[in-house]
């Protein structure tokens, strides 16, 4: 891929007041007009570069939301309070009760919950597919359709969608396709191999630090504007707006993102192959036999590697806990959900993160209750964890099993 997402979003530069290095930030609510005429035509949505009201934009979430169309490659960017916030914007902006949603079977649960249970209440149903079977994607569209929607690596299963493949189906449909890029942002661009809308969860890498919970809208100039449009706008009118603070330290964040993904990358993909050579069941992107490899090779920005993501299955619940429990005491990693943060994270997403998928579907799934969920974090030293790793399963025999030597799928 040409496009220099890092190189971009770097030479974007902002300066304080006093010409600091960093933006000076938005401490206001509310604007001052000198002319009353202005005002009006600054709610008519005729004013550039005129300031509002906090919840419709400020000038500190407007530089972060420049960035973020930077890092994709979009027209435009809104930012939100949390991921969530943005996905239901999307949803609502582009959905009226009675129509229809084709969404990939494996996402985040929070988003499962919402097309799943919560719309109903506005007779929105959403039929969920098996996203790398681009044949039952198409058979679920029908004429009430209004998106399609996945993640470009799925939560937590990490299966992989074909962008592109999914962006032409989509636009022989004429409708958008909508792409979750929170597990891949920098190794996967989604808006330039074809998705017309991408969300993302800054909660997780793009901000790193475990310290807030935000979301993103990139896409077009357009359909920015109207999830802001005072009238008819699902951002502005249902009100997950971000704080200006909290976008000042995210946009700050965002600049060690490159950096970041890479080392992530690196050590999630040393630990696969070390725990492929131990016989384990481990499923990450990076693997030669993961279902997903040749199709992620072919969309990606190699140099950000496979992303910071892998999942180990140890057969059983108790065991997956009791794996989690001595590794947090060893000091590798914390037992806790969310991802993206310097210190590995660990929890068993059935129990947790994707527990709002019935367990009948997630058997269905491949979601097996012995799952742990792994966000591999920025180790110096990724061997010395390896072997920290190696010596807590030898301890529980998760290592001596020969049922999971011998069923190693990936
Ligand atoms: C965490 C997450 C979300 C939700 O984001 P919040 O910031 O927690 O609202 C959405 N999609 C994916 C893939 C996530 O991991």
């Amino acid at each position: 891929m040409d496009y220099k997402a890092s190189e971009n979003v770097q030479d974007l530069q902002y300066f304080g007041e006093f010409g600091g290095v960093n933006p000076s930030i938005s401490d206001s609510s509310t604007y001052t007009f000198l002319s009353a005429k202005t005002m009006f035509d600054t709610f008519e949505g005729n004013t550039e570069g005129c300031y509002l009201y906090s919840r419709h934009s400020s000038p500190s979430n407007l530089y972060l939301g420049e960035a973020l169309a930077e890092l994709e490659g979009t027209e435009s960017a809104n930012v939100y309070a949390s991921g969530m916030g943005a996905i239901s914007a999307v949803i609502l902006q582009l959905c009226s009760a009675g129509d229809h949603i084709v969404c990939s079977r494996t996402i985040y649960g929070g988003t499962y919950a919402l097309l799943k249970n919560f719309l109903k209440k506005f007779n929105i149903s959403t039929s969920f597919v098996d996203i790398t079977d681009l044949e039952s994607v198409e058979k679920a569209i029908n004429p009430k359709t209004k998106m399609v929607y996945c993640e470009a690596v799925s939560n937590p299963l990490l299966e992989v969608a074909d962008i592109r493949s999914l962006s032409k189906l989509s636009k022989a449909n004429h409708i958008p396709l909508v792409v979750d890029n929170t597990f891949s942002p920098l190794s996967i661009g989604a808006a330039k191999l074809g998705a017309d809308i991408v969300v993302h969860s800054l909660t997780k890498f793009i901000n790193g630090s475990s310290d807030c919970v935000a979301g993103a809208v990139c896409a077009s100039k357009d359909f920015c504007l109207s999830l802001k449009d005072v009238n008819d706008g699902a951002g502005m009118l249902l009100g997950s707006t971000l704080d200006s603070l909290r976008a000042a330290s995210i946009l700050k964040n965002m600049r060690t993102l490159h950096i970041r993904i890479k080392k992530h990358s690196e050590n999630a993909q040393f630990l696969a192959d070390r725990f492929v050579e131990d016989g384990l069941k481990v499923v990450y992107p990076g693997l030669k036999n993961h279902p997903g490899h040749t199709t992620m090779k072919r969309q990606m920005n190699l140099e950000y590697g496979f992303g910071g993501l892998l999942t180990l299955d140890v057969g059983a619940l108790e065991r997956a806990n009791a794996l989690m429990e001595l590794m947090q005491k060893e000091k590798l990693g914390y037992l806790a959900v969310s991802l993206g943060f310097y210190k590995t994270l660990f929890s068993a997403p059935g129990t947790s993160t994707s527990s709002e998928i019935p367990l009948e579907e997630q058997q269905e799934l491949g979601l097996s209750e012995g799952l742990v969920r792994f966000s591999i974090g920025l180790d110096n030293d990724i061997q010395r964890t390896y072997t920290a790793m190696r010596g807590c399963m030898e301890t529980l025999g998760i290592l001596n099993e020969k049922t999971l030597l011998s069923d190693n799928q990936y």
